[in-house]
């Protein structure tokens, strides 16, 4: 029988020998064996080298001194803070968004079903342990979630990870998560809803063209008007395709009097905006 997962912290070294002590006496007691192998010491401090009086022992064996530890599954570090944590978050968040793209359809869903999978699949893994470091917790440490989030959308779209996360978070008018702070953990909030809703701004182009869309946002919309073939960023060349502007800026398309006079906002192009030119250029082809 394996009981796992003993911690003993003491202000000092020879309060923490003190303890191991007793421990080496309730043992031999009680019947029982610690692995000395798996047995790591932590000395939290705020920078510096370990003293020479750093030593611990156990049953006359030195306990080794580790600079970080998993202690149930929570990364501590010596330095106290939870940078490591969250770097681990954001790996375990990534490799949940990618068993949830080989184990579903995602191609086939719906954005909403994507919102319920992040909710029941990916957001456990990429928040554990968070809860009792909610006063930690800003908006710029939880810009790993973020990452994680578009990383999931990325995956619906069937593009790659290099793609501009901004522009297809506001494609989908999906707020990014690192500005939840730390609301993150209020009673009542559900993360996912609030942040990802599910409109139905894709519908007519989800079933063809999702991929296509996911990577013209993901491109910043540049290669839908940009005259060169498979141009994905503003050049000092680049010409527009709609109304024949040189130089285009990636804010052209606010000023570009085609797709003005086409009827769409040019403020903020929406996906059904995108899909209005892509059907009036395929018109003009033919
Ligand atoms: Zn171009
Ligand atoms: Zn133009």
């Amino acid at each position: 029988m394996y009981a796992d997962d003993l911690a003993i912290i003491a202000h000092d070294v020879t309060t923490m020998q003190a303890a191991l002590y007793s421990l080496e006496t309730y043992c031999l007691i009680n019947s029982l064996q610690v692995n000395i192998q798996k047995t790591k010491a932590m000395k939290f401090r705020l920078g510096g080298r370990l003293s020479k009086r750093d030593i611990l022992t156990y049953k006359g064996q030195s306990v080794e001194f580790v600079p970080r530890f998993v202690y149930l599954g929570v990364t501590f570090q010596t330095a106290g803070g939870i940078k490591a944590h969250l770097n681990s978050l954001q790996s375990k968040g990534i490799a949940s968004c990618a068993k949830m793209a080989s184990r579903f359809p995602l191609s086939k869903m719906s954005l909403n079903t994507l919102g319920r999978l992040f909710h029941s699949m990916i957001w456990p893994s990429a928040t554990y342990g968070l809860k009792p470091l909610r006063s930690k917790l800003t908006p710029r440490s939880l810009e790993y979630l973020t990452i994680v989030q578009s990383r999931a959308l990325k995956m619906w779209f069937g593009i790659s990870k290099y793609h501009s996360s901004s522009s297809l978070l506001a494609a989908v008018d999906w707020t990014p998560m690192s500005r939840l702070g730390n609301e993150i953990f209020l009673e009542g909030v559900t993360p996912t809803d609030t942040y990802m809703p599910s409109g139905d701004i894709l519908t007519p182009l989800v079933a063809t063209r999702r991929k296509a869309v996911g990577k013209w946002y993901g491109n910043k919309l540049h290669e839908l008007w940009c005259s060169k073939p498979f141009c994905f960023k503003p050049q000092p060349n680049c010409t527009c395709r709609l109304c024949g502007t040189t130089n285009i800026s990636p804010q052209h398309l606010g000023k570009c009097a085609w797709f003005i006079g086409s009827g769409c906002d040019p403020s903020s192009p929406t996906v059904k905006e995108i899909y209005v030119i892509v059907s009036l250029l395929e018109h003009r082809n033919h």
